[in-house]
């Protein structure tokens, strides 16, 4: 029984353009966005809507509280917001100066978005990911946990700026916690923090630190599920609800959708793009 649904599949990916045969492993940098709208809608969706094709899966009606679609643009909202991560002569995208302390924070009036997570969730990958058509910026991705030990400012074009910070728990540094409490809780351009969670692990006591923070300090904030490659989709599925319900029972700052992402397959990138895009006004 299993043999002729293997020859209609092993069809399919012969009948896919080259770029898109490497769909199922990891997306190439290359692949402009006119090229994903070009997939065969299951792909595309599992690229671009992560959550919806992990929707599929659910028993209807079984998590009404999923929420899947409070951030559902349109395939076009997307493609424009892939031209404000795309560097050029006349956006440029790079990185400005790292800061060891608030004060020393580039003064810059352009509205601003940071990345937190402990060490080793995907930080540094992910802000690649977003990054990808910009490859001369360099984001350090380190296979050593607790290397960004500072906050790193990058601008992008003339639309707004990417804090990466320094990834708490393991070997954060010790005045991690000065310097991530003035920024989060001074920063009066900082727009939405977006706190990284390992979506294998789920939320950890040092992920609760940092969400009780943003909890305290009022801000809103979005959930990414980082490495979602890693997982079985059952697994993912599993996790996904259960930080679903921990945000929508335990957080009140926190944006209601969750954002999985993969910094290996690209898949949710563009759709976190979009987002940053719309909530630093750049998406009119
Ligand atoms: P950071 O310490 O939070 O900046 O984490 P890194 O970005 O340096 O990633 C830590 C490790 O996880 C590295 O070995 C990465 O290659 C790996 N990693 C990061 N993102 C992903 C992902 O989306 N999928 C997989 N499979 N591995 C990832």
């Amino acid at each position: 029984m299993a043999a002729p649904c293997l020859r209609l599949g092993m069809k399919q990916l012969f009948k896919m353009p080259a770029a898109m045969g490497h769909q199922g492993r990891a997306y190439s940098t290359s692949q402009t966005f006119a090229e994903v709208l070009r997939l065969p809608k299951k792909q595309l969706t599992k690229l671009v809507y992560p959550l919806q094709e992990l929707e599929q899966h659910l028993v209807p009606d079984s998590m009404p509280d999923l929420h899947l679609r409070v951030f559902d643009p349109s395939l076009e909202d997307i493609s424009r917001a892939e031209s404000v991560f795309a560097s050029s002569a006349r956006n440029r995208i790079e990185y400005i100066s790292s800061a060891v302390r608030l004060d020393h924070a580039p003064d810059l009036s352009r509205p601003e978005v940071c990345f937190i997570g402990r060490s080793n969730v995907g930080k540094s990958s992910l802000i690649k990911a977003l990054f990808s058509l910009a490859p001369e910026v360099e984001v350090r991705v380190s296979k050593k946990p607790g290397h960004t030990k500072k906050m790193n400012f990058f601008k992008v074009g003339k639309y707004f700026t990417v804090v990466d910070m320094p990834g708490y728990g393991y070997r954060a540094p010790e005045d991690f916690v000065d310097m991530v409490e003035a920024y989060l809780k001074e920063r009066r351009n900082l727009k939405r923090t977006f706190l990284l969670v390992d979506s294998a692990v789920g939320i950890t006591k040092t992920d609760n630190i940092a969400i009780e923070m943003c909890e305290e300090f009022a801000l809103p904030y979005v959930m990414v599920l980082t490495k979602i490659d890693k997982s079985s989709k059952g697994h993912l599925l599993k996790q996904v609800l259960q930080i679903q319900k921990f945000v929508n029972t335990q957080t009140q700052g926190c944006f209601p959708q969750l954002f999985p992402v993969s910094a290996v397959t690209y898949s949710g990138i563009h759709l976190l793009k979009c987002f940053i895009a719309n909530i630093t006004g750049n998406l009119n």
